[in-house]
């Protein structure tokens, strides 16, 4: 059976817009975009839903969360002006204090964020990657969700890489058509250097899918340039000889040959001309974080020259820890305005236009995350990872261009409906996939047992 969407726009992204147009869904498959009149004659025999003054485009592509830190919303705002005090508190926190069940229920309550704001895709870094592996497959969405490692004692490199094979092999078993799994070693200051080369030998051995925090802080960069700071003064704490490699963390990945896995790299907010060369000639990829960077006062990315340059970037979340919201058209209006707002607009009109911005929050981010055959336009033959979104709001009449509207006038909360592999996740208001009221009732007990 055919279901035939419409709306007074279709958007495909990787095609010009289409007025009063249609998607026609067979299975969990697009087979037709086009005009409502030729794709209602061409196929006749199918249900129709009228979406009406709204726009049907590819769901958006969420590169960058931590799920599992969902129930951490609002909880670490007092250690925000010190990272090294905040990531104590939340790493604290999640071994500690949170149960198995209760990391499950952060994910689930993240991926029901995501769903509802019209995110059909995930890339995901999670200490407990089982929680949020099923809790991506139990809210039906589409999703890497890469294991993370730690180790920053070279002398234990071995050891630790050996902890992480194991999860990795036993993690395949939660695979499914939607959901897989990577690795990530978590960033150049909490992975030494064997280790890094290590989980790349086998990432490249296995075709698993890599990510990893990179250039995110000025603490990051003087640990690497300088051996100073408070990540220095940390492995010097648990007498961890630490000698600094005096490059940046970029150069420093490119010389151990983590970029010849092409990773994902989070944030990237301290890069020069060298290190921008350096991405796009490994085909490294690019999550663009600029709410949580902004929030933390990291700085911001050069969003721009990776777009200028051809890098595969698309947008990240990071964890609603840091952000507080999980919320991608959010996210590509904020990435926009700051880059206008310190770069100018005359001179990066071109790069830094809604048109940009609506192509990273999809296609770019399917891009970096190796998933544009599958989804992040659509097309014929691409999976229907499709939303509705609403533009008759009274924040965004008059309509002239769905595209600026989106962009500029709309969020996450004027998504109508959302559909993973043809499957409707979120629509009339709710979850369809699970039971939002039961979540939400945990997500209290875990804020009582936290705070
Ligand atoms: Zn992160």
């Amino acid at each position: 059976m055919t279901n035939l969407y419409c709306a007074r726009w279709i958007l495909p992204i990787a095609s010009s817009p289409i007025e009063d147009g249609a998607v026609a869904v067979d299975g969990s498959s697009i087979v037709g975009v086009g005009s409502r009149d030729k794709l209602i004659a061409r196929f006749s025999q199918s249900l129709i839903q009228d979406f009406g003054e709204a726009a049907i485009l590819p769901g958006f592509v969420n590169t960058h969360s931590h799920l599992e830190l969902t129930a951490m919303r609002n909880y670490l705002e007092h250690e925000e002006g010190d990272f090294f005090a905040w990531l104590k508190k939340l790493t604290v926190a999640r071994l500690e204090r949170m149960t198995p069940d209760d990391l499950y229920v952060s994910a689930a309550w993240g991926a029901v964020e995501a769903a509802r704001a019209g995110i059909t895709c995930m890339g995901d870094a999670s200490d407990s990657a089982s929680s949020s592996m099923r809790a991506l497959r139990d809210v039906g969405l589409r999703g890497i969700v890469y294991q993370e490692a730690f180790g920053p004692d070279p002398a234990r490199a071995r050891e630790n890489f050996e902890i992480l094979q194991e999860k990795v092999v036993r993690l395949k078993e939660y695979e499914t058509t939607l959901v897989r799994v990577g690795a990530s070693p978590h960033a150049p200051y909490t992975v030494s250097a064997p280790q890094l080369e290590l989980i790349t030998e086998f990432a490249l051995e296995e075709n698993l899918p890599v990510m990893m925090h990179a250039a995110e802080s000025r603490a990051e960069e003087l640990f690497m340039l300088e051996g100073r700071g408070a990540f220095a003064e940390g492995l010097a704490r648990r007498g961890i000889e630490w000698h600094a490699p005096g490059i940046s963390s970029i150069q420093y990945l490119a010389r151990h040959g983590v970029l010849r896995s092409r990773p994902l790299l989070a944030h990237c907010i301290h890069v020069d001309e060298a290190d921008i060369e350096t991405i796009k000639d490994t085909d490294a990829r690019v999550a663009h974080c600029p709410k949580s960077n902004a929030k933390f006062g990291h700085g911001r990315a050069p969003f721009a020259r990776f777009i200028g340059q051809g890098i595969k970037v698309g947008f990240g979340s990071d964890s609603v820890a840091s952000n507080n919201t999980c919320d991608l058209l959010e996210e590509a209006r904020f990435a926009l305005l700051t880059s206008r707002a310190t770069e100018g607009l005359s001179a990066s009109m071109q790069i830094l236009n809604a048109e940009t911005a609506l192509q990273t929050a999809t296609l770019g981010g399917a891009r970096s995350l190796s998933l544009e055959s599958q989804t992040g336009a659509l097309i014929e033959g691409a999976q229907a990872d499709i939303v509705a979104v609403a533009l008759n709001g009274a924040h965004q009449i008059p309509l002239y261009d769905p595209k600026p509207a989106l962009i500029f006038a709309s969020s996450g909360r004027d998504v109508l409906m959302t559909m993973v592999a043809g499957r409707v996740v979120f629509s009339e208001g709710r979850v369809q996939t699970v039971d939002e009221e039961r979540l939400r009732a945990r997500l209290k007990e875990i804020r009582d047992k936290l705070s």
